[in-house]
C-alpha cells in the first residue's frame, strides 16, 4: 500500500515537473507555460471582434472617440483589469466630410480619393488645375521653387511590399511632408499614391504634418488603381487637368488615454507598461490598426498573470489618439512621476499577424532571464533581434526619451499595408492563429519581466560605452 502510494507521488509530480531542458533557467517553465496558454486563449480575438462591431471606427475628437473611451473602461473592469482609470487630453479634432475628385480633361473620370489628416479643406467648389506629375518624390523635391505655381503636385511613387513595413517608414514623408514642399513651389493641391501595397480602389488615409509659415494647401490620397491611372493617362503626353473637393471641419475637443492594472504583489511601484491605440481613422472599423495592438497587450497582460500574481505591476494603456500624434506628450506628462518606476515599456502597432523578430532593451540578450525568453518563443518562429529596441510605438516616444527602457515586437507586415488606414480595416483581416501567436510572443516576455527583478536601465547603462 506504501508503495503504491509512493508510486502515485512520483507520478503526480513527474506530471507536475516542468518539461524543459537541464540547461534551462528559473523563467523557463513559466514562460513555456505562458505561451501555450496563450496559443488558445481567446481573450485578444473576442477584443478585436467587440471593438469592432460595437464600437467601430473612433477618431479622435470625434463622438465615437467618447463612445469608445466607455467601452474600454467597461472592458477592462469585465477583464479584471484594477486601477481602472481615464486620463484626458486636449486635442485639435479633425473632423472629415464629403469629398470626392476627378478628372476633368483629357476626358471626365471619377477619381478614388480620401483627405489627408489634419487637411485644409478646399473652398465649397473645389480646387481646379492642371497636374504636375511626379513619378518619385525625390523627383517634387527636385523641382525648383515656383515651378508648381498654379498646379497640382501628383506623386505615384508606389510602396514597397516588405515583411517589417519598413516601405512605410521611406515612403511616410511623400504623406506627412509633401503638401508643404508642393506648397513651397507654388502647388495649389496635393495628391499622392495611397502608401499601400495593395492594387485596390481604396484609398488609404493618414495624418500629414504641415510645414509652420508655408501656405497649407488641401491634400489627400489617391487609390492606387488610380494612381496607375494617372501614371498612364500622362504617357499620352496631353494635359491632365484635376477637380478636387474636400471639406473638414476642426474643434478643439479632449481624447481619453484608458489604463487599467493587474497590481504587482511584491513590488506594486515597478511597471511593465504596455499599450495599443484606442483611437482609429474613420473609413473602416480600426481592427488591425489598433483593435488586434490593444487586444494583444491587453490578452498578454492577462495570460502574463496566469502563473499566479505577478511580483510587479502590469500595467496597459490604451492611447486616446496616437494617428494625429497627439497622445505621447500627454502620456508621458502624466506619468514623469512614476517613469523612473517604469521596467520597460512596449507599444503593440503592427496588426494581426504573427510575430518574426523581438528586439530587446539594450545590454539585455545575455541575461538569465532573456535567454529563458529567448528559448520560449523560439518554437513560435520567433527570434531575437541583434539591435536592441530603440522604439516601441508612437505612443511610447515620449516615456522612451524619458529613459524608460523600450521592447518590440515585429509582426509579419506582409499584408498590413493591403488594408492600413483604408475602408478594408476590418474584422475579417483578423487571423485569429496569427494572432494569438503574437499575444504568446508579448505575453511570455511580460510574465519574465514582471516576475524577475531584471534590471534594464542597469544592463543599459553596463552595456553603453561610458564617454
Ligand atoms: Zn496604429
Amino acid at each position: 500500500m506504501r508503495a503504491w502510494l509512493a508510486a502515485l507521488a512520483t507520478v503526480a509530480l513527474a506530471t507536475l515537473a516542468p518539461a524543459t531542458p537541464a540547461l534551462a533557467g528559473p523563467w523557463r517553465a513559466g514562460a513555456d507555460a505562458v505561451v501555450q496558454r496563450a496559443l488558445h486563449d481567446p481573450t485578444a480575438y473576442d477584443y478585436v471582434e467587440s471593438i469592432s462591431v460595437e464600437v467601430g471606427q473612433r477618431l479622435a475628437g470625434s463622438e465615437a472617440a467618447a463612445r469608445a473611451r466607455d467601452w474600454a473602461v467597461a472592458k477592462l473592469t469585465a477583464l479584471g483589469f484594477k486601477n481602472v482609470r481615464v486620463e484626458p487630453f486636449p486635442i485639435t479634432a479633425w473632423l472629415r466630410g464629403p469629398e470626392e475628385a476627378e478628372i476633368v480633361s483629357p476626358h471626365p473620370q471619377t477619381l478614388a480619393i480620401i483627405g489627408l489628416g489634419g487637411s485644409v479643406p478646399t473652398p465649397p467648389d473645389g480646387v481646379e488645375g492642371e497636374i504636375a506629375l511626379f513619378h518619385t518624390y525625390a523627383d517634387l523635391l527636385a523641382a525648383p521653387p515656383g515651378s508648381l505655381t498654379g498646379k497640382i503636385a501628383v506623386v505615384t511613387q508606389p510602396m514597397p511590399r516588405t515583411q517589417d513595413g519598413s516601405g512605410y517608414g521611406a515612403l511616410n514623408p511623400n504623406r506627412r511632408q509633401g503638401p508643404s514642399e508642393a506648397a513651397k513651389r507654388g502647388a495649389i493641391a496635393y495628391l499622392t499614391r495611397s502608401l499601400a501595397t495593395g492594387v485596390s480602389r481604396e484609398p488609404h488615409t493618414g495624418a500629414l504634418n504641415y510645414e509652420p509659415g508655408v501656405p497649407r494647401i488641401p491634400a489627400a490620397a489617391l487609390s492606387t488603381i488610380d494612381s496607375e491611372l494617372i501614371d498612364h493617362l500622362a504617357e499620352r503626353g496631353r494635359p491632365i487637368r484635376i477637380r478636387l473637393k474636400l471639406a473638414s471641419t476642426t474643434k478643439p475637443a479632449t481624447a481619453w488615454t484608458v489604463e487599467g492594472e493587474i497590481p504587482g504583489a511584491v513590488h506594486p511601484d515597478q511597471i511593465v507598461q504596455l499599450g495599443g491605440h484606442l483611437d482609429s481613422w474613420d473609413p473602416g472599423t480600426g481592427s488591425i490598426d489598433d483593435g488586434a495592438g490593444m487586444g494583444i497587450a491587453v490578452a498578454a497582460a492577462r495570460l502574463a498573470a496566469s502563473q499566479g500574481p505577478p511580483q510587479r505591476t502590469i500595467r496597459v494603456a490604451l492611447f486616446g489618439a496616437e494617428e494625429m500624434d497627439y497622445a505621447s506628450a500627454p502620456f508621458a506628462a502624466a506619468h514623469k512621476g512614476d517613469a523612473p518606476h517604469m521596467v520597460v515599456i512596449g507599444e503593440s502597432d503592427i496588426g494581426a499577424d504573427r510575430a518574426w523578430s523581438v528586439a530587446l532593451p539594450a545590454g539585455s540578450t545575455n541575461t538569465p532571464e532573456m535567454r529563458d525568453y529567448a528559448a520560449a518563443v523560439a518554437p513560435l518562429g520567433v527570434m531575437v533581434a541583434r539591435e536592441p529596441a530603440r522604439y516601441s510605438g508612437d505612443d511610447t516616444v515620449g516615456l522612451v526619451r524619458a529613459g524608460v527602457p523600450a521592447f518590440a515586437v515585429r509582426q509579419d507586415a506582409s499584408r498590413y499595408f493591403d488594408w492600413h488606414h483604408s475602408s478594408e480595416d476590418t474584422l475579417d483581416k483578423v487571423d485569429p492563429k496569427q494572432l494569438n501567436q503574437a499575444v504568446a510572443t508579448w505575453a511570455a516576455f511580460v510574465y519574465i519581466a514582471a516576475n524577475s527583478d531584471i534590471d534594464f536601465r542597469a544592463l543599459r547603462a553596463a552595456a553603453t560605452p561610458q564617454p
